[in-house]
């Protein structure tokens, strides 16, 4: 524990931003949740250390860091869960769950994509989520 709060420290300082209690809170709250959580769920686990409003602006400066991934899932409806591993995600449209697909696109989609484009330069990033049954809603 006390190892893994040293090296979230370093995370949240090597991205630029000052390791407060609140984002060493989030970050290890997203850690121990081990799949990916929505603002809520957070706020409830981490009543009387956090408040709504801290929670959602820690998150939004965790995410902008890249150290925090959101998935949006439409319906004004988003989860969070720790960047460590790029990775894709297949959603449930009828009850929300979620599982890891740890398979990358091709490359080729990358290139595709910026030929495509006629503004940018460079590909850093990206996120791809499928929607569709899980096998209890089918
Ligand atoms: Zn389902
Ligand atoms: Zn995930
Ligand atoms: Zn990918």
């Amino acid at each position: 524990m006390a190892a893994s709060r040293t090296k979230t420290k370093e995370l949240l300082q090597s991205a630029g931003l000052a390791a407060t209690k609140q984002r060493i809170a989030l970050m290890a709250e997203l850690q121990s949740a081990r799949k990916p959580v929505s603002a809520d769920m957070l706020t409830e686990r981490l009543d009387g250390v956090l408040n709504m409003t801290t929670v959602y602006r820690a998150l939004d400066q965790l995410v902008s860091a890249r150290l925090v991934r959101r998935i949006d899932l439409g319906k004004n409806h988003a989860l969070f869960e720790l960047a460590a591993h790029h990775h894709h995600h297949i959603v449930c449209t009828t009850c929300g769950r979620v599982e890891d697909i740890s398979e990358c696109m091709p490359p080729t989609l990358t290139s595709r994509v910026l030929a495509k484009a006629t503004k940018f330069a460079a590909v850093e990033d990206h996120a791809l989520e499928f929607f569709g049954l899980c096998k209890k809603c089918v």
